[in-house]
C-alpha cells in the first residue's frame, strides 16, 4: 500500500493524491441511477429494486440467497453491482464482545477501521469516511499518517451493512440486533469528502428497499469545522446531528490543536454551527478532548461556557485517549470535574464520554489502521 507520508505540523491536506476509484457499487447510486446502470448492462431495470431489497433489507450479497431472481441473472447482477469492497483483516473485541473494532482492506490496499458498540438500548456504528486524514490534529492517531484517499459512498455504507448483517445473524454478543445509530467519527474528516458522505447518508436513511431506513436523527456527522461544508450541509435540510470538534475555546490554542482553525476561527465555526442548529432544530454536539494542562483549565471552561450558553448545544468531554508517540495525557479527575462544573454553571449541558474501545485502540482518536497484527485473533466471523 502506498500512503502519503506524515504531514509537517499544522500542514493541511484537503484533497488526497489521485488514485484509482473503487469499483462502482449499488450503494454508490440512487434508485434511478441503479436502474440506469442495469439498463446499460443490458439487464432489466426493475431488477434494481429486487437487488436493493436483498442488499439493504435482507442484508445479503450472496447470489444463492436471491431466490426470487433467475439463477443466471443473480450472478450477473451481483458481479456488476455488489463487488467486494471491504475485506476484513483483523477483528478485535472487548467489553465481553459488545465492542468490535474491524480493520478493513479496501480494493487498493488502503486500510480503514470501523467500530461497532453495543449498548443496552442501542447499537452505534462508528464509520470511517477517508483512509487516513489530512487535518493533522496532533493528538489524534489518524491524523499522524496523513490522507491516503477519500472513501466512496459504498465503502462507507458497507461498514454499516456488514455490521447490520453481523448483528442480524446474532454474531455479536447479546443476540440478534440492529444498528440504531451511525456516527461519522472513525478515520477521516467527513466534510472533506462531502459528496460521498452525503450520498452515504442518503443510502443509510432512505427507506427500505432503497436504503437501510435509519432515521436521520440517528446519524451524526463530526467535523473539525469546515465552515463552507457545514453551511452546505445545513442547506440540505437533513435532520442529521452535527458534531464539532472544538478542543479549545480560544483561537491561539485551537490553531495548534485543530490546525484547520488557521482557516476558520472559533467564532466562524460556532456561528456556522448555530446556523445549522437554527435550520435543522438539532442540538449541536461539541467534542472536547480533555488534555492535561493543555486545554483543561477552569478559565477555558469559563470562556467556553460564555461562548455556548443559551445555545442548542451539548458538550461531550472526552478524556484524552492515548495515541502512539503523543506527549499528552488525559486530565486529572479533579480538573475534569471542575471543567464540568464550570460549564454547568453556565447552564450548558455536558457529559463525559465513556472510553469505549480504549483497550483495543478503538476509542476516539485511536484509529490508525496499523497493519501489524496485535495479539492473534480468531478469524473474523463474516
Ligand atoms: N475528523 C472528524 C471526525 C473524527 S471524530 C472530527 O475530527 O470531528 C473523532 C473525534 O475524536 C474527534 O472529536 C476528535 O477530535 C477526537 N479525538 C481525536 N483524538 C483523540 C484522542 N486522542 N482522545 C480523545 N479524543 C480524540
Amino acid at each position: 500500500m502506498t500512503t502519503t507520508s506524515a504531514q509537517a505540523p499544522g500542514q493541511l491536506v484537503f484533497t488526497g493524491p489521485r488514485r484509482a476509484k473503487p469499483p462502482r457499487h449499488l450503494a454508490d447510486l440512487d434508485p434511478a441511477a441503479r436502474r440506469a446502470a442495469l439498463a446499460s448492462l443490458g439487464l432489466q431495470p426493475f431488477r434494481a429494486q429486487q437487488l436493493s431489497r436483498h442488499y439493504f433489507t435482507k442484508l445479503t450479497d450472496d447470489p444463492a440467497a436471491m431466490t426470487d431472481l433467475p439463477a443466471r441473472t443473480r450472478t450477473e447482477l451481483v458481479t456488476a453491482m455488489l463487488p467486494t469492497l471491504l475485506t476484513p483483516v483483523r477483528e478485535l473485541t472487548c467489553d465481553n464482545g459488545t465492542t468490535v473494532k474491524t480493520l478493513w482492506r479496501l480494493f487498493d490496499g488502503a486500510l480503514v477501521e470501523s467500530v461497532l458498540m453495543r449498548y443496552p438500548n442501542r447499537v452505534t456504528m462508528c464509520v470511517s469516511s477517508q483512509a487516513g486524514c489530512g487535518m493533522n490534529c496532533p493528538f489524534c492517531a489518524t491524523g499522524q499518517a496523513g490522507l491516503t484517499r477519500n472513501m466512496s459512498a459504498a465503502e462507507i455504507v458497507e461498514q454499516v451493512v456488514i455490521g447490520a448483517r453481523t448483528l442480524a445473524r446474532g454474531q455479536i454478543a447479546g443476540g440478534p440486533g440492529r444498528v440504531s445509530n451511525v456516527v461519522f467519527m472513525g478515520m477521516g474528516e467527513p466534510l472533506a469528502n462531502y459528496t460521498a458522505v452525503l450520498s452515504a447518508v442518503r443510502r443509510l436513511t432512505d427507506p427500505s428497499p432503497d436504503g437501510l431506513g435509519l432515521s436521520q436523527r440517528s446519524i451524526t456527522v463530526s467535523t473539525v469545522g469546515l465552515v463552507p461544508a457545514i453551511n452546505k450541509l445545513a442547506a440540505e435540510r437533513l435532520n442529521v446531528t452535527l458534531a464539532v470538534s472544538l478542543h479549545a475555546p480560544d483561537d491561539e490554542l485551537r490553531d495548534t490543536l485543530v490546525p484547520v482553525n488557521t482557516r476558520w476561527k472559533v467564532a466562524e465555526v460556532l456561528n456556522a454551527a448555530w446556523a445549522y442548529a437554527g435550520i435543522t432544530k438539532r442540538r449541536i454536539s461539541i467534542e472536547y478532548a480533555l488534555i492535561r494542562d493543555i486545554n483543561d483549565q477552569a478559565w477555558r471552561a469559563d470562556l467556553m461556557g460564555r461562548l455556548l450558553r443559551g445555545r442548542l448545544v451539548h458538550v461531550n468531554l472526552i478524556p484524552l485517549n492515548p495515541t502512539p508517540g503523543s506527549k499528552w495525557t488525559a486530565s486529572r479527575v479533579e480538573d475534569e470535574r471542575a471543567f464540568v462544573r464550570v460549564l454547568e454553571k453556565h447552564g450548558v449541558a455536558v457529559t463525559v464520554r465513556d472510553t469505549r474501545g480504549r483497550e483495543i485502540d478503538g476509542a476516539c482518536g485511536q484509529l490508525a489502521a496499523a497493519p501489524e497484527p496485535g495479539p492473534v485473533e480468531p478469524a473474523p466471523a463474516f
